[in-house]
């Protein structure tokens, strides 16, 4: 498939998708608090979506079964809500949720430290989501788009922490994955050459220690191999002449 250019109205319907998602993102974040469940993070995710008269796109993708993905700690990405996993104060919980507007996706993830956190995982908190800034610097018409995977490895590398491999970014519109994929970890080739009105949700995915992952037995959570902490950092974006323009940016 062709990586799509959107047109001035398809990018005012991914604004608008991508500033009601925002806004679920900080709703979200103001409730997530120790001793609740993961599953009621996904109903008052949910709950915002459905009110905005939008679609929780991840709910039943590949049978997905949950609007939120709810990840924690050693959790990397589509961790499953549920009703006994209890957040607990000190945990390091990453939220991946996306959602529909008059047909347009929108995706975006964020990664809270539960109360007090371990100094190791604000570091890697802060170091994931300045990761994405990173990258975003090269998302620039006439680059490649490899500079921003390039870009992000070499950051959060200087750290001695890894971008997983496994999963990746991608292009964005009126599917939740488009082309192109976007890595987060040092490509050999260069990548196609960006151009205006390209819209990506870009996401490092970031490991403490080593950038192997592996599947729990429900087939969808995706955890560190060593058992190191992971954090995810994701916004939906634009391709613009100049600077590029985040369209997913609320107040976390
Ligand atoms: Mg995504």
């Amino acid at each position: 498939m062709a990586v799509t250019i959107k047109s001035p109205r398809e990018i005012e319907l991914m604004r608008e998708s991508c500033r009601l998602l925002s806004g679920v993102f900080d709703h979200m974040a103001e409730h997530l608090h120790a001793g609740m469940s993961t599953y009621e993070i996904d109903r008052i995710g949910e709950k915002m979506i459905r009110e905005a008269g939008c679609v929780p796109n991840f709910k039943n993708y590949n049978g997905f079964p949950a609007s939120i993905c709810v990840s924690v700690n050693d959790e990397v990405v589509h961790g499953i809500p549920n009703k006994h996993r209890i957040v607990q104060e000190g945990d390091v919980v990453s939220l991946d949720a996306g959602l529909i507007y008059k047909g347009y996706h929108s995706d975006m993830a964020r990664t809270f430290g539960v109360g007090e956190v371990t100094p190791e995982a604000e570091k890697l908190m802060a170091v994931t989501k300045q990761a994405f800034f990173e990258g975003i610097k090269y998302a620039r018409a006439g680059n490649h788009l490899h500079d921003i995977s390039n870009a992000i490895d070499a950051y959060v590398t200087s750290f001695g922490f890894s971008a997983v491999r496994d999963l990746v970014g991608h292009g964005i519109g009126t599917r939740l994955h488009e082309d192109p994929q976007i890595p987060n970890f040092a490509q050999k080739r260069r990548g196609i050459v960006l151009k205006p009105g390209m819209t990506l949700a870009i996401e490092p995915m970031i490991s403490a220690g080593g950038w192997e992952v592996t599947w729990l037995e429900d087939d969808w959570t995706v955890v560190t191999l060593d058992g190191s902490l992971a954090a995810h950092y994701e916004n939906t974006i634009l391709v613009t002449d100049g600077e590029p323009e985040i369209l997913t940016l609320g107040k976390y």
